[in-house]
């Protein structure tokens, strides 16, 4: 068998997410590729290994099971090359250090990730980066902010907690106009319902934590770069260290065979919990990005094939008590961070920290991740949660 994605005909994502990454044939049939655990490497003899031209040369530097994930990851992302890391934050923090330099200046979403503003905020800024954040709606007007030391514009769409589109075509060609990379945090959407280097972006970060996972059991990042960032993507992954271990790629690999069947089911459910929400009489507003009420719904609807399951709503007044109410009698929901896994999840989004975006909503911002439970239970969950709040 060859792989599918070498033939030319275009074939089907769940197709090609089946069988890409790996050929069986390489090794003795068995369906799945081996779990290279490794640090030593051994060379035929001095010469070869002086020549530095053997394929696998250490652990840190590749094995046949990272290639299998990068390789699929290439195929999804239509990239040059991706590295493997431990976690989704490392799939931030390794590119913003393998391109900024100190006097550098870097934007920033302001609907960014709390971790990645916090890793800007602290590490970044103590390198003698600055760093700057612009509001998600600014799209070719990020032009404005460019500055001749402008290295990078960080970008996520949609924004984290609050669902912000961002017009990503239009801020990639001012920021490339302008001489800086463009990076994004594609985390929500999955290289299934956006591919960013389509668009003008240069570096695509997953946290691979979330959908290819899908079982909230592991942590994994993935970071996929166009020809021209790839080289230095690479070098500077291999200077880090940032390796990710063995069986946690085997286990991404393994979740992405199914992603596609999965991000459907998460589609739809999700899409139905939004729109029975739009009717609750204890709702203020829905933040989902495939809604016609959401103000980014036609960007949306222009550049992304899908929305996954994770979105936001507004309660009609109150505050944390009512919010804490509303959680509390969640059975089925439960209280966690992350998402992408098959049980759903709720939390009260904190949006203290936004610096030029902020947002007045009228009560508790309540985040949901919708899993692949059965949608009416999942609906008569958050019934007893609007009845407890409003008690
Ligand atoms: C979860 C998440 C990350 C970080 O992933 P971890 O593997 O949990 O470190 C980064 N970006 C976004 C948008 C995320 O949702």
């Amino acid at each position: 068998m060859t792989n599918p994605s070498d033939k030319q005909k275009p074939l089907g994502i769940n197709t090609r997410l089946a069988h890409a990454g790996y050929d069986p044939s390489d090794y003795y049939g068995f369906l799945n590729p081996p779990v290279v655990h490794a640090s030593t490497v051994l060379f035929p003899d001095a010469q070869t290994m002086a020549s530095g031209k053997q394929k696998y040369t250490y652990g840190t530097r590749g094995t046949p099971t990272s290639d299998a994930l990068a390789s699929a990851v290439d195929m999804l992302e239509g990239s040059a090359g991706t590295v493997l890391v431990p976690s989704g934050l490392a799939a931030v923090t390794v590119p913003l250090l393998a391109f900024l330099s100190a006097g550098d200046h870097v934007l920033f979403v302001d609907t960014i990730y709390y971790p990645t503003r916090h890793f800007a905020d602290t590490m970044l800024t103590r390198l003698g980066i600055e760093v700057e954040y612009y509001d998600p709606h600014l799209g070719a007007g990020i032009s404005a902010l460019m500055r001749p030391n402008t290295k990078v514009v960080f970008t996520e769409s949609p924004g984290s907690n609050t669902f912000e589109i961002q017009d990503i075509p239009a801020i990639s060609a001012m920021a490339h106009e302008a001489g800086a990379i463009v990076m994004m945090d594609n985390t929500w959407a999955t290289p299934l319902y956006f591919r960013p280097l389509d668009h003008g972006v240069d570096i695509s970060i997953h946290a691979a934590t979330k959908y290819p996972s899908g079982h909230s059991d592991v942590l994994l990042g993935t970071v996929s770069a166009n020809a021209r960032c790839w080289p230095q993507l690479l070098e500077s992954h291999g200077t880090l260290g940032m390796c990710a271990a063995p069986d946690d790629v085997y286990q991404i690999l393994r979740g992405l065979r199914t992603m596609g069947v999965r991000l459907d089911a998460h589609q739809k459910s999700a899409l139905e919990i939004a729109r029975w929400l739009e009717t609750q009489l204890g709702v203020a507003s829905v933040l989902h990005p495939a809604l016609e009420s959401h103000p980014g719904h036609d960007i949306w609807k222009r550049d992304f094939t899908g929305a996954s399951g994770v979105f936001a709503f507004v309660l009609a007044g109150g505050g944390a008590t009512r919010a804490q109410a509303f959680l509390d009698a969640l059975k089925l929901f439960g209280i966690g961070y992350s998402w992408g896994g098959y049980g759903s999840l709720a939390l009260q989004v904190n949006i203290a920290d936004r610096t030029v975006a902020r947002t007045d909503y009228p009560g508790p911002v309540i985040r949901l991740q919708i899993g692949l439970e059965d949608t009416a239970d999942l609906i008569a969950d958050l019934q007893n949660g609007f009845d407890a709040a409003s008690a």
